[in-house]
């Protein structure tokens, strides 16, 4: 009921769905789909997130004539609402070359020094959602968000363009067949689509067991999944306040509960409330390139100079410190932000200065959300052809985003990755389906 020649120039998006390989990997399809069909290929995306979506558009908007089926098995763009504390951290604009930008990626960073940044990039990315209506603004970090400050305008533009419709349920099952794509998708509630025939399937389902399982009958290997960015919980109301403050650079040393002898250290952005992976305790230096005694110094200059300025109003701007984690400094250590610098002691300053360079955190568990923000691991990156994002096993069978074993730093590196396999999955797609693809030497 879906796929009906009456809407082929539209891209369908189900909700609810959870498209598995069934154990009997043989899939019929309802006679009702089979009359409407017609001689025009499909495409079913298993996966509503950003790139599956993205990728959707595409491919329709390279072939409209292209059958375009997106099954989401929760709510379509769920972590694009949530991404970037609500604003939706798009794309990195300080990391335009692409072998710069390679370098973001823990995992992928030797794959992506070849063309697939150099076909859809960051430049690209933001050019297409300005294109569609959605201003973008690149923060002095590099970070790229919406004017809005609201993930709303990307989830709004995307789903604008992928025209979507009403939100539906459905379970099924996938496998090839002579070069077919055989979905069975079990009814959960009544009048839905029960079976799909596709010609080309794009795997977009980022860290789900079920897209690793799909993958994996498909004939292709995972890299065990692990969480490589999530959140961690801590029990500190005033950091609340500190949403969305970042540092570029800082040094995190975790403690965990038994001592270890090497314990892990990272320098890479840092973003209030989110951070790396396990772990009791957080500590960290938030002036990296500041010796303990300079900052002492400085402070205490500080302090003379502007012996007559409140303490909350005046702070040195060598540390880099927004203001509002200049108060949260100042509340730990009990300082009213009232007080004239001049009768601030030197011991409240050396306090300062520590936690300026071992600021601890107590993590009392793992943060909120129940999804890592990243995970690493999923398809062997070696299996697809990164210039086109179809497997290199079963061809027509694309993948796109998360589900590849890929991960990005925090900076909106990894929606980039989302945007550009979806973005070239979509255009092979879209080529191989209008029939102008050719193989080798594609010009994108
Ligand atoms: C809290 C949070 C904040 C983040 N902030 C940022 C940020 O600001 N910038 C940034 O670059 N990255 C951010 N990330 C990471 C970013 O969200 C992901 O890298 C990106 O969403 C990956 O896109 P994707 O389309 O590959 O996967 P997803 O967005 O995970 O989409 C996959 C979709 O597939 C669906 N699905 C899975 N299995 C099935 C199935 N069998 N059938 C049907 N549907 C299925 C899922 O329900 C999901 O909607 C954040 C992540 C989190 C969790």
């Amino acid at each position: 009921m879906m796929i009906r020649s009456s809407t082929v120039k539209r891209l369908h998006l189900l909700y609810g769905a959870s498209p598995s390989l069934g154990s009997k990997r043989r899939i019929t399809i309802s006679s009702a789909h089979r009359a409407n069909q017609t001689s025009e290929e499909s495409l079913v995306v298993v996966g509503g997130g950003a790139a599956g979506v993205y990728g959707a558009i595409r491919a329709k908007s390279v072939s409209p004539n292209l059958r375009v089926l997106v099954v989401e098995k929760g709510k379509p763009l769920s972590k694009v609402k949530i991404s970037g504390g609500g604003r939706c951290n798009v794309t990195n604009g300080h990391c335009l070359e692409h072998k710069v930008l390679a370098e973001h990626y823990p995992r992928g960073k030797r794959e992506f020094q070849g063309p697939f940044f150099v076909m859809h990039g960051p430049a690209d990315t933001m050019s297409w959602f300005m294109d569609h209506g959605v201003n973008l603004k690149t923060e002095d970090d590099g970070r790229v968000f919406p004017v809005s400050n609201s993930s709303s305008s990307i989830i709004d533009c995307l789903m604008l363009e992928a025209d979507r419709i009403g939100g539906k349920v459905v379970t099924g099952a996938c496998t090839a067949n002579d070069g077919k794509f055989l979905v069975k998708i079990e009814k959960r509630t009544v009048g839905f689509l029960q079976n799909v025939e596709a010609d080309y399937l794009l795997i977009a389902s980022g860290s789900s067991q079920q897209g690793y399982d799909l993958a994996t009958q498909l004939g292709h290997s995972i890299v065990n999944p692990v969480p490589s960015l999530f959140t961690f919980k801590i029990v500190d109301k005033n950091l609340a306040e500190l949403s969305g403050v970042t540092f570029p650079k800082v040094k995190a040393k975790l403690k965990p509960d038994n001592a270890q002898k090497n314990i892990p250290e990272f320098t890479q952005a840092f973003v209030f409330p989110s951070v790396f992976l396990w772990i009791r305790m957080l500590l960290v230096d938030f002036i990296l390139d500041i010796h303990i005694e300079d900052a002492k110094g400085i402070l205490l200059q500080h302090k003379i100079k502007f012996a007559k300025q409140k303490v909350i109003n005046s702070f040195p701007p060598e540390f880099g410190l927004v203001k509002r984690f200049w108060k949260y400094l100042l509340d730990r250590e009990g300082i009213d932000g009232e007080t004239f610098w001049a009768s601030i002691s030197n011991n409240s300053l050396i306090s300062l200065c520590s936690l300026l360079k071992n600021c601890s955190f107590n993590v009392t568990g793992k943060g909120q959300f129940k999804d890592e923000f990243v995970t690493a691991g999923g398809v062997l990156l070696s299996e697809i052809s990164l210039q086109t994002m179809e497997s290199k096993i079963t061809p027509r069978l694309f993948f796109a985003g998360e589900v590849l074993n890929v991960d990005g730093e925090t900076g909106g590196f990894n929606f980039q990755n989302a945007w550009s396999g979806g973005y070239i999955a979509g255009t092979s797609i879209g080529k191989q389906a209008a029939g102008v693809f050719q193989k080798a030497n594609v010009a994108y």
